[in-house]
């Protein structure tokens, strides 16, 4: 970010350095007694605005964690100034509304499940409809299921994932929360946690999953109904932070007719989009988000693609505004959506 804006905030050491001001004035003798002396920083409003600002206009991208000669990772100072932020009453009021909306959806889950399962029929329908195959399940709590998913809310990442599913025959079930977790975006770990204990089961990402279909053969799929070049943009928690980059290549050179790599720097060194670490979702923070993702629209140009995947629903939404605002003409869509138009089906014909 700071690349792009050469604001103070933007650089990942001024927003250490911030933190460890504070932390100067509130636990050093030093800094308490002689704060100006010791560059100790008060929490008054200013200064809290000041942090705010740098807390938030980072997408935590950890770009800066790949380049730093001290092996420092400034995500997490950063996650613990957010919570600050957000303590104090100074987070993103958008953010915050809609972390609380997830926490009281958990408290009162019984409350919202008739609709859920409601919604959930129309997209069973959808399904049959689509796959021409009367008995293709979205199944909900499926108790013995081997695989628990852990969608987007949104037709468009349970459908794409229920055909997968389906065709494979795996034996699944469908969460009733979503994988959206807003108080991560504020820091709070306490209440962005699920489970309170080790888990009894392995997490992956939906393309681990998938990716082992196509290496196992229990699927087949015809590549040229997906036509022209698409790329792959690395989401930066998916890739950089969550170390996985092959699988979702495996799957894209199995889905489309031609799979080029985004013009470098990619992988692990891939620019992120601009719209990580929850920036996509307070309206005031698009023109800084278009101005930072412009890294991201000219290496898309260079590549010169149909179609741009991603494995990140925040990628994909910061990827649809960079499309119109550099009026790049590409198709932005995902893996899981590719992969499932790619089901080889009777009777269908190659476009
Ligand atoms: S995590 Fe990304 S956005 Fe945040 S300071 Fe580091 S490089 Fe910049």
């Amino acid at each position: 970010m700071y690349f792009d804006t050469k604001a103070a905030i933007h650089s990942p050491a001024y927003k250490l350095a911030l933190i460890r001001r504070v932390q100067k004035r509130y636990y050093t003798t030093s800094g308490r007694i002689f704060p100006k002396l010791f560059k100790a920083m008060e929490l008054n409003d200013a200064n809290l605005k000041e942090i705010a600002d740098a807390m938030f206009e980072c997408t935590r991208c950890r770009r800066c964690t790949i380049h730093c000669p001290l092996g420092i990772d400034p995500a997490w100072p950063v996650s613990a100034g957010r919570y600050l932020v957000k303590t104090a009453g100074k987070a993103p009021s958008v953010l915050s509304m809609v972390a609380q909306v997830g926490v009281e959806k958990a408290k009162n889950i019984s409350l919202y499940e008739g609709l859920y399962l409601e919604q959930i029929k129309i997209l069973e329908d959808q399904l049959s409809n689509d796959t021409k195959n009367p008995n293709a399940r979205i199944p909900v709590k499926n108790q013995d299921a081997d695989i628990l998913y852990v969608p987007i809310a949104g037709a468009h990442s349970i459908i794409p994932a229920a055909k997968i599913f389906n065709a494979v025959g795996e034996d699944w079930s469908l969460s009733q929360f979503e994988a959206n977790n807003y108080s991560y975006f504020l820091g709070d770990i306490e209440a962005a946690k699920w489970f309170n204990r080790t888990l009894p089961f392995q997490v992956k990402s939906i393309a681990e999953v998938m990716a082992k279909y196509i290496e196992e053969g229990r699927i087949k799929l015809d590549p040229s109904v997906n036509p022209g070049t698409t790329t792959y943009h690395d989401p930066c928690q998916l890739a950089r932070n969550g170390g996985v980059y092959e699988e979702p290549r495996a799957i894209l050179r199995a889905s489309v007719e031609k799979f080029r790599e985004l013009a470098p720097p990619n992988k692990e060194y891939n620019w992120c989009c601009g719209g990580g670490g929850g920036l996509i979702v307070p309206p005031d923070l698009k023109e800084l988000r278009m101005k930072t993702g412009k890294r991201k629209a000219e290496q898309i140009k260079q590549t010169k693609t149909t179609a741009i995947a991603s494995m990140c629903e925040n990628c994909r939404s910061q990827l649809v505004d960079l499309n119109e605002h550099y009026n790049l003409g590409v198709r932005v869509t995902s893996l899981i959506e590719l992969m499932a138009n790619a089901i080889k089906q009777e009777g269908r014909n190659s476009p």
